[in-house]
């Protein structure tokens, strides 16, 4: 079983949806990556969590729910095989 989960952020200027991957910890909570997916955010950057640590199934059924700001890179890579 995996431990991989993911958080999509909102960047606040320009409202882009970018998700960054996670490890979870054995407290039951999850450290980010520095990067994005994608690699063109970075988790200090001014933005607000949309949704923090959820396993990859429900990451796509909420990505697909936000629609056009969603970062297409990021995306995608929730439909490979793995990370
Ligand atoms: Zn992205």
């Amino acid at each position: 079983m995996s431990k991989h989960v993911y958080i999509l952020r909102e960047r606040k200027e320009n409202g882009e949806l970018h998700l960054f991957a996670a490890n979870k910890t054995d407290e039951n909570e999850c450290r980010s990556q520095q990067k994005s997916i994608c690699g063109q955010m970075d988790i200090e950057e001014n933005s607000r969590t949309i949704f923090a640590c959820q396993p990859e199934d429900r990451a796509r059924t909420q990505c697909a729910k936000v629609g056009r700001k969603m970062c297409v890179n990021c995306v995608s890579h929730l439909y490979m095989d793995s990370i």
